[in-house]
């Protein structure tokens, strides 16, 4: 969409052009199979246990059958494995990580002549990986997707805010204070997630106001921003708006849950995928993580690859038959809530505790190890005035927190806080800078980053 013809339209003929963008992407996501999967979607929600783990158990046999028989490289890795179809024998095959992947995709991707879908990753360490996908793949994933979000009343045509990492801006938009493009058939305004600073917060939170979607869906960093600013700046968001919050993509913390809930007056609901294709996590409305085994197989495992009950997450993934993920170590790390509990919502696949977040989203301080993504937002705990922060590790005993405040209420004595939570985390030895910012750069991909580590290929 930033070709130079579309920079070059005036503003009713590009928000033209996001519609008939999402008219292509709509026909082929919700044509072949769509209907049939969310049918089937539907019906799977109230699958006992046991009938959960037959599904899982067949739909894997299938997924290994067809991986074997069409990637070269998963024929040659796994091909000779003895009973490999079957999901007791997962143990057995070799786990797969981004770098393999990334070193491999050529002989992982199968070889077809069916037209494929294709989907960008981003790296944290920038360099991006393209995985494929078959239609009718995605349109299951989709099916899933608009299942678990239609839960909540949401369905394509429903008034929608989106925030994604599509820069759709032109300079004339900036410069008038426009930060949005709108898809007026589908109802779905889209909003920049790359001019997230305290000028044109204003602008955003007053159109959301005027807008008043009924769905927030995107980057929970940019949704918390614009709600921090509506709060600190004493806007009131209608009440009853808002049905649900569908954050993507990132992390959630505790902080952008309170936020968020608060400013927009509604509930957040939070769902764990990611562009390769993983398994789904989803919540559900008493506020729990389920692992939705008809999605994939779920393995938690510890450093010498033992089941855990918190660790890395390694997923097998039935929607990836063109670039398949088999063990694939996706780079998170979660914590499995106790097998006995129980939630009361009527679905009964197993529960999550906590999504922890990407590995590589923590500082490392040599006296305590590492501090987690929650660890690290959980030092603003009785702090007034800072408006966001993001850590960053460039040196083993350094730590550089770049700090935007509101100098209104901020002091000496709230920096002395923030300071003092911080070394309850990386103990006394390790050095921190402060650094007071105007702004805050949001990463190319349009998200937001709290912490940065560049010395993890180090530890
Ligand atoms: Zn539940």
């Amino acid at each position: 969409m930033k070709e130079k013809v579309y920079q070059l339209l005036p503003d009713f003929l590009q928000n033209f052009m996001v519609y008939i963008y999402n008219r292509q992407a709509y026909k082929r996501r919700y044509g072949g199979e769509y209907k049939n999967f969310r049918k089937e979607k539907k019906e799977n929600r109230t699958l006992s246990l046991e009938e959960l783990k037959e599904y899982q158990k067949n739909r894997y046999s299938e997924f290994i059958k067809f991986v074997i028989q069409n990637s070269e490289y998963y024929k040659n890795s796994i091909g000779n494995i003895e009973h490999v179809e079957s999901i007791d024998n997962i143990s057995s095959l070799p786990i797969v990580n981004k770098e393999v992947l990334r070193n491999n995709i050529g002989s992982i991707t199968v070889k077809t002549s069916e037209q494929l879908e294709k989907s960008k990753t981003g790296g944290t360490t920038g360099k991006s990986l393209e995985v494929k996908f078959f239609f009718r793949d995605s349109q299951e994933r989709f099916a899933f997707l608009d299942d678990f979000r239609s839960r909540f009343g949401y369905e394509l045509g429903k008034k929608t805010a989106w925030f994604s990492g599509k820069n759709l801006l032109t300079f004339r938009d900036v410069n008038k204070n426009v930060f949005w493009k709108t898809d007026f058939v589908h109802h779905v305004r889209y909003y920049s997630t790359f001019h997230i600073k305290d000028d044109y917060l204003k602008y955003y939170v007053e159109d959301l106001i005027r807008f008043a979607p009924e769905y927030l869906v995107g980057f929970p960093s940019t949704i918390l921003e614009i709600a921090k600013y509506g709060i600190a700046n004493g806007y009131d968001f209608p009440e009853n708006k808002v049905k649900a919050v569908f954050p993507t993509a990132e992390t959630i913390t505790d902080e952008t849950r309170y936020y968020i809930e608060k400013f927009f007056k509604t509930k957040l609901y939070n769902q764990y995928a990611s562009s390769e294709g993983a398994p789904f996590i989803i919540e559900c409305e008493k506020g729990n993580l389920h692992l939705e085994l008809q999605t994939g197989v779920f393995e938690v495992l510890d450093e010498n690859n033992q089941p855990a009950q918190s660790g890395r997450l390694v997923v097998t993934s039935f929607n990836t038959a063109a670039t398949p993920l088999v063990r694939y170590d996706i780079g998170d790390s979660i914590t499995l809530e106790d097998a006995d509990k129980k939630c009361t919502c009527g679905n009964n696949n197993p529960l999550v505790k906590e999504i922890l977040g990407r590995i590589d989203d923590f500082i490392y301080s040599v006296e305590n190890g590492k501090i987690n993504l929650g660890n690290v937002s959980n030092t603003l705990k009785d702090t007034k005035g800072i408006i966001r922060f993001q850590a960053v590790q460039n040196k083993l005993d350094e730590l550089e927190l770049y700090v935007v405040v509101d100098q209104e209420i901020y002091s000496k004595q709230i920096e002395k806080v923030f300071l003092s939570n911080w070394r309850d985390r990386v103990g006394d030895v390790m050095k921190i800078q402060i650094n007071y910012v105007n702004e805050i750069p949001v990463e190319g991909s349009g998200k937001f980053r709290i912490v940065k580590n560049n010395i993890k290929d180090l530890l």
